[in-house]
């Protein structure tokens, strides 16, 4: 007798993840490619489909017969899940208006699901993460942006249009510097990775014996999110001011969603100061592979008829 498997696939601006996972939530095996999103969507769904079949023939080496029954996409946005459409050039470089369903469904005949990152994330987390069982489950996931995501009685909530609603660029400071999406201030121009690499740049000057100019070898271009943690930890007071900064406009965008839609759970990958009576905010359980496990939870869902 075979056992039925499933992809779950994690598709980033520099990375594609790829797992195989059972019914239960076990993953099977798990890999990763980079995307190198600028030789074309056709080249990277090819890369795809190759880890893919590389991964169910070594599945299928070790003995035991599986069968394919179906493929979760997740993919930062905006992405059309009813389509199976990726339409997004600002973090993948020419994936403009791409088919994900079409190749996929050519290649493996099975059931396919598409989904923004954030939400597949926030799935994860509810399927097998931090989110269990809950009935309201926000997740926040910070990294070159803000996902947010929220998920209602299993489902993951869209807006208007099955459009995702995106939580990293609520505004949270108008005078705040202008992001990508045509907003001045928005929560992930603030409190993301590069926001905080962006901020430690611009500051350098106020402090020239910042431990910061010793870890760049002095180019302050090459000062990213990690060195400005760590020379916090070490006690630099440039780094520590930009961290308190990020910090402090992080805990505001949790404030908000609190204020908006008072989750029974937060899950995050980052520490929150906010005092929180009633909402329990709880650290983010499957690290960087909830997307794969939401992803591969939205096909089992497909499948078993039950529609999210
Ligand atoms: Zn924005």
């Amino acid at each position: 007798m075979s056992e039925t498997v499933y992809i779950g696939i994690d598709l980033g601006g520099t990375f594609v993840r790829v797992g195989a996972f059972d019914q239960q939530g076990e993953m099977l095996a798990v890999d990763q490619a980079p995307i190198e999103a600028r030789r074309g969507p056709r080249a990277g769904l090819a890369r795809i489909i190759s880890l893919i079949e590389t991964m169910l023939a070594k599945l299928a080496s070790q003995g035991k017969r599986y069968e394919l029954a179906g493929i979760g996409f997740g993919s930062t946005g905006p992405v059309y899940p009813k389509t199976g459409v990726i339409d997004n050039p600002y973090t993948l470089p020419t994936w403009e208006n791409v088919s994900i369903f079409e190749p996929l469904h050519e290649r493996f005949g099975a059931p396919l699901t598409l989904e923004n990152d954030a939400d597949v994330a926030a799935l994860g987390e509810y399927w097998m993460g931090a989110g269990r069982g809950v009935k309201r489950l926000y997740a926040v996931t910070v990294g070159t942006g803000i996902g947010a995501a929220f998920i209602l009685d299993g489902r993951i909530y869209r807006g208007v249009n099955g459009a995702h609603p995106d939580g990293g660029h609520q505004m949270i400071d108008p005078s705040g510097p202008q992001c990508y999406c045509g907003l001045r201030g928005c929560w992930e121009s603030l409190a993301s990775g590069p926001a905080i690499a962006r901020q430690a740049r611009a500051r350098i000057g106020e402090r020239p014996d910042s431990l910061l100019l010793e870890m760049c070898s002095g180019d302050a271009a090459q000062i990213d999110a990690r060195m400005v943690a760590q020379a916090a930890i070490q006690g630099d007071s440039l780094a520590a001011s930009v961290m308190e900064h990020a910090a402090e406009h992080f805990s505001l965008g949790v404030a908000n969603i609190i204020i908006l839609f008072l989750p029974d759970r937060i899950a995050t990958d980052i520490d929150v100061m906010v005092p929180a009576r009633q909402v329990r905010i709880v650290p983010a359980q499957l690290g960087d592979y909830a997307g794969l496990y939401g992803a591969a939870w939205s096909v089992i869902q497909k499948v078993n008829g039950t529609s999210l």
